[in-house]
């Protein structure tokens, strides 16, 4: 099981949550919202190569933490991964959509500048603005549109673009959503889950409900959920190589 997007240091007991992750055998990608949380978030999980940490600065505190893009650029060099960042239109946040796209191209051209890195991307309500900002830089590396709802017709350019998509049991809930991941091609696709932000009821999800995700996706496929979970690892294997095999 993969989950690409999750948020391990804001759980209550995050080593307890990486402990049955190692018991599982899960990959994860840990994703922060401030680069001031990257030492202690990779402290979590230095002994276990199957989690990633991915450096971030999430866009609904792009107003508050801007200040933290020197720091941002004090650790690219150790990762391969950047997330969450993005922009963000929904109300309480779109009067700071300038910030917060200075904030992103920033981080866009350090990715450039690094070589490239896997890109975790949040665009709620900013589909067309975040796509058009990820196509400004195309060397900065491969970008994985997280919980994606925007516009077909920006879900296409992105596609044509190279961006993948992260789904999760949230979005596959929504038959609008479930109509936009008909459109992405099979494999593009990777599982994530967005807990603890992302529930189920009143539940938070745990990196493992990420199973749920695979079994929506098996419907849509019209495969069984061990054929996703197949077809989703390879995905996976794919994204990685696609990442070393760039200049
Ligand atoms: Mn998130």
């Amino acid at each position: 099981m993969i989950d690409f997007h999750s948020h391990l240091d804001l759980y209550r007991t995050p080593r307890t949550v990486v402990q049955e992750i190692m018991q599982r055998k899960m990959y994860v990608l840990s994703v922060t919202t401030t680069p001031s949380a990257w030492i202690g978030t990779t402290a979590l999980v230095k002994h276990y190569p199957r989690i990633k940490t991915a450096l971030g600065l999430h866009p609904e505190l792009a107003h508050e933490r801007h200040s933290e893009l020197e720091l941002f650029d004090t650790f690219i060099d150790e990762t391969d991964y950047v997330g969450e960042v993005g922009l963000d239109g929904s109300p309480a946040f779109a009067q700071h959509s300038e910030i917060q796209k200075t904030v992103l191209r920033h981080i866009l051209h350090a990715c450039t500048m690094a070589g490239g890195k896997i890109i975790s991307i949040h665009s709620r309500r900013a589909a067309e603005e975040t796509i058009g900002l990820i196509s400004e830089f195309p060397d900065a590396g491969i970008p994985v549109l997280h919980w994606y709802t925007g516009g077909q017709k920006e879900l296409r350019k992105a596609v044509e673009m190279g961006c993948w998509f992260s789904v999760g049991p949230a979005m596959l809930r929504s038959k609008r959503a479930r109509e936009l991941i008909a459109e992405i091609p099979r494999s593009r696709i990777l599982t994530e889950t967005d807990g603890p932000f992302a529930t189920n009821g009143n539940d938070a999800l745990w990196p493992w409900d990420v199973q749920q995700a695979v079994v929506g996706l098996s419907t849509l496929w019209a495969c069984t959920p061990d054929e996703a979970n197949q077809a989703i690892y390879l995905n996976f294997k794919k994204l990685l190589s696609q990442k070393s095999s760039s200049p």
